[in-house]
């Protein structure tokens, strides 16, 4: 793991990034213009990129109304627990509902830990 992110941003980003990838496929699409064809499947394969977008937003939606609102005792924000262990989206700060971990969760060690290895 490279860099942690708040899991409901993780899949944001992947959203977003079908819908651009949607957009250059389509883009392409258009210097075969010529080949109607041709022009057609890059059409389709870009606009199935964005429906799958759409998919994964409206996923985000029913995962958000699952999520557990708190307010992140680091940077004052409300921000959306998913699963036992998340990070803030806004400052990413290791927060869980999980009472085996609560009390550890400001430990400086334990932030270490929660870095390097995978929850
Ligand atoms: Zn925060």
């Amino acid at each position: 793991m490279a860099k942690y992110s708040s899991k409901i941003n993780k899949i944001r980003t992947f959203a977003l990034s079908l819908i651009f990838v949607g957009f250059i496929i389509m883009y392409f699409g258009i210097f075969f213009r010529t080949h109607f064809l041709v022009m057609s499947i890059f059409m389709i394969f870009g606009l199935l990129a964005i429906i799958a977008s759409t998919v994964v937003y409206f996923w985000i939606g029913m995962l958000s109304t699952r999520a557990v609102q708190v307010v992140c005792p680091n940077c004052k924000k409300p921000t959306k627990i998913l699963g036992r262990v998340d990070m803030c989206m806004h400052c990413n700060e290791p927060l869980t509902l999980d009472p085996n971990l609560e009390g550890k969760e400001f430990d400086e060690n334990y932030n270490r830990k929660s870095q390097t290895t995978k929850l």
